[in-house]
């Protein structure tokens, strides 16, 4: 039998839609400030899409767009801003930045209780000792899809591909919260193929096109394909696949999530809801 698709665009969308009424019954309107430095053509769509999110779900969206050219203390300046700016509940700094900016020092200058994004040292920590703070989205939109599905997933072995800071290894402490036996597998890891063969819950978040092979995943496995990348096609428009090779693992997979309208679109859904909860927090 087939896998069961993993449908993100729609539970994102019902996220989005849960979202927009909670901030309708609000006495007090939510506000996210994105700031985008430079003129990365992919970052610049990621903005576009965020605005019109929060737009669409009732909540103030303020844009800061600067030159590439922007000083590293010019850009903490305008975070030390955001952070006092009453009207706003959630700060994203778009990454990458350019090189001459360092982006930790960055994220660690914005308020943890604003850092909607959820990579701040704070909330990394938080999340590492299993207390409550704001979590990245894209993990914490990957634990949705899983929960999507109604399984009880405690004491499942969970293979992640990829250790970043933003998905990997937010990831790995979301699962062991959810009681799986998790195992972060990387670059330098032995044997790959029989690792992610292992794994009751694989989740691939390494960035290099179709590299998880069918073999490679376990009969009935959950599948989370975090990767998005764009490869050529004929017609020179190119298209986007995951990091697994979908078509090979949907007869051996029991769920898989597609690319694109799997974990994409369950990024930005889950943006709104941290800023809703930092509202909340900040706004009681
Ligand atoms: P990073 O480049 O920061 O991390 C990639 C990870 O993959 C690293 O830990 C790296 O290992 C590991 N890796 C690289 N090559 C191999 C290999 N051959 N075998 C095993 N592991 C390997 O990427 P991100 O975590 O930022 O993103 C991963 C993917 O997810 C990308 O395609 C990105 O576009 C996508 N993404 C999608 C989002 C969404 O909203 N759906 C949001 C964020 C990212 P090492 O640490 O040893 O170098």
């Amino acid at each position: 039998m087939p896998a069961r698709i993993i449908d993100g665009k729609a539970i994102a969308a019902a996220l989005r839609a849960d979202a927009g009424r909670d901030v309708a019954s609000l006495p007090f309107q939510p506000g996210l400030a994105v700031v985008l430095v430079g003129d990365d053509p992919a970052s610049a769509v990621y903005v576009r899409n965020k605005h019109k999110a929060t737009v669409e779900a009732g909540m103030a969206s303020f844009e800061h767009r600067l030159a590439s050219s922007t000083s590293e203390a010019d850009l903490l300046a305008l975070v030390a801003k955001l952070n006092a700016d009453e009207k706003i509940d959630g700060i994203l700094v778009q990454l990458p930045l350019p090189n001459h900016i360092d982006a930790t020092k960055v994220l660690d200058a914005i308020d943890p209780a604003k850092d909607v994004d959820g990579f701040h040292a704070v909330n990394a920590g938080l999340l590492a000792s299993g207390r409550s703070g704001l979590v990245p989205c894209t993990p914490a939109g990957c634990m949705r899809l899983i929960a999507s599905l109604g399984q009880n997933i405690a004491g499942k072995h969970a293979v992640i591909v990829g250790r970043s800071n933003i998905v990997g290894k937010p990831m790995a402490h979301l699962l062991l919260a959810a009681d799986c036996t998790v195992t972060v597998a990387h670059s330098k890891t032995a044997n790959l193929a029989e690792l992610c063969r292992s794994a009751d819950i694989l989740v691939a978040a390494v960035g290099r096109p179709e590299m998880i092979k069918g073999d490679w995943i376990k009969p009935g496995a959950i599948v989370i394909d975090v990767g998005i990348n764009r490869v050529p096609t004929p017609d020179g428009k190119g298209r986007l696949v995951g990091d697994v090779d979908y078509a090979a693992a949907l007869p051996v997979a029991g769920a898989i999530t597609p690319v694109p309208g799997g974990v994409g679109p369950m990024t930005i859904a889950c943006l709104l809801a941290n800023t809703l909860a930092a509202a909340k927090a900040r706004r009681p």
